[in-house]
């Protein structure tokens, strides 16, 4: 392509990406396509001549990108949110079109600093130790791979505790690691949908009794469904008597650490070996971006450094960081800018009133939903901006309809879940363009007769 040709294109998708956001409250928030028609759409031939990429660009826009989920849409309430800040994007379009590469610290010491130093402030916001390490992955999944595979190196293979609210991600990486089933322990959870320091307790004695060497107790701050956040302290104590590595699995919750009323919710996040965040999720970045941080210094270099002899003439010795040494990936785009850039455009105190409020609209989702009992039940309560709830007179089939009818609509979306056996909605409203009149509006429509 000629420079003209470049920036003519360039400007374009500028002026998409920004008219998108000027108009994203009017759009469907999610729309989902026919796979047949959407394959007659975007596939067809191999294009052996070329396609004028204006062309691309506006299929691209209007067929591709629209059937899709708009987690940064205002009324977006399911799963987890994706409220992508723009200063964000702009540090992503920059790693992109520079064709960033952050793997060894002799082929990219400048991103490697930059990717030390996000590591460094998260820590720092989430108040973790100063000798906090991290590494940057494409999720949760990946970032609590690489926690769980740093703990099997420093303490040995043994038995790993969740819970059946612990993301069904996590035992799938515990069984692709490998540890044998009697070694994935998965504990009920009590009636607020926590990890009971007394029921981790009895099943460390058991597998001691047993013969088996209790390895990681994996503890979540924020739990997917209803935001819970397992007793870090109390669990932190038991990791302590019997030097069992702490890992709590802060995808969704943790960034509320950045907040007072969060702070104290996760109280003991401090004491874990290892935490993982999804910036993706609650730290406005565009996807993907996981964050796996490790509170013992040189444990995640000890459990993935490979020195290769093709590699020797790039590698750091001299205490730099290679994060090609601190995960699986070796070849790896830098996660770091967009978050370096939002964090310097914005500053620390924008993103604590972001976060603090999704954990309020939460709260006035409860209130409202108590207002009307006739019509409502809270089943859990506001936690770290989820809240989940029943229709009065709504078993799982209706709820499913429910949701269904509101996604079809367009104005807005949100889960369907089920916790003990019981068929809820669930709300989680971490979008802080999210006004209170979206809140009410929403509960209206859903209310409205089947
Ligand atoms: C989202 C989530 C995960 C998985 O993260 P991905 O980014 O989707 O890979 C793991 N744990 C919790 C608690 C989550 O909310």
């Amino acid at each position: 392509m000629s420079a003209d040709d470049m920036r003519r294109l360039g400007h374009r998708v500028v002026d998409m990406v920004v008219d998108r956001f000027e108009r994203r409250n009017t759009e469907a928030v999610i729309t989902t396509g026919d796979a047949s028609d959407l394959t007659t759409q975007l596939g067809g031939p191999l294009p052996d001549a070329p396609i004028d990429p204006d062309t691309t660009l506006d299929l691209m826009a209007q067929v591709a990108l629209q059937n899709m989920q708009h987690g940064d849409h205002p009324r977006y309430f399911a799963r987890v949110p994706g409220p992508a800040s723009f200063a964000a994007i702009l540090g992503e379009w920059m790693g992109t079109g520079f064709n960033t590469i952050c793997a060894s610290w002799g082929g990219g010491s400048g991103p490697a600093v930059v990717e030390t130093t996000v590591c460094t402030w998260v820590a720092e916001m989430l108040g973790l130790p100063a000798q906090t390490e991290g590494v940057l992955l494409s999720g949760g999944s990946l970032a609590n791979l690489t926690g769980f595979c740093v703990a099997r190196s420093e303490i040995g293979s043994g038995v790993a505790y969740l819970t059946d609210q612990t993301h069904a991600s996590l035992p799938r990486n515990l069984r692709q690691m490998g540890l044998p089933e009697d070694h994935i322990h998965i504990l009920p959870s009590d009636d607020a949908l926590r990890l009971s320091a007394d029921t981790l307790q009895s099943a460390i004695a058991e597998d001691i009794a047993a013969s088996r060497r209790p390895m990681m107790v994996i503890a979540t701050a924020g739990s997917t469904n209803t935001g819970a956040t397992d007793p870090l302290d109390a669990i932190a104590d038991i990791c302590a008597r019997h030097d069992i590595w702490l890992h709590v699995d802060g995808a969704y919750g943790a960034p509320a650490a950045i907040t007072d009323q969060g702070r104290a919710t996760l109280r003991g996040l401090e004491r874990a070996d290892s935490v993982v965040l999804d910036p993706h999720k609650w730290f406005f970045q565009p996807y993907d971006l996981g964050m796996c941080l490790v509170t013992r210094p040189g444990a995640l270099d000890r459990c993935f450094s490979m020195n290769p002899e093709y590699l020797r003439d790039v590698q750091a010795t001299d205490g730099a960081v290679n994060y090609g040494n601190r995960s699986l990936e070796l070849s790896r785009r830098s996660r770091a800018l967009k978050l370096w850039m939002s964090l310097r455009s914005y500053g620390a105190q924008a993103f604590r009133g972001a976060v603090a409020d999704g954990i309020a609209l939460a709260e006035f989702t409860e209130s409202h939903l108590r207002s009307q009992p006739e019509t409502w039940e809270v089943i859990t309560p506001a936690q770290l901006g989820i809240v989940c709830f029943a229709h009065r007179e709504s078993d799982a089939a209706d709820h499913a309809a429910r949701a269904a009818r509101l996604a079809a609509s367009g104005f807005a979306t949100l889960s369907t879940t089920t916790l003990k056996d019981r068929s809820a909605l669930r709300l989680c409203t971490i979008n802080p363009l999210t006004t209170k009149a979206d809140i009410i509006e929403t509960l209206d429509r859903l209310a409205a007769p089947l």
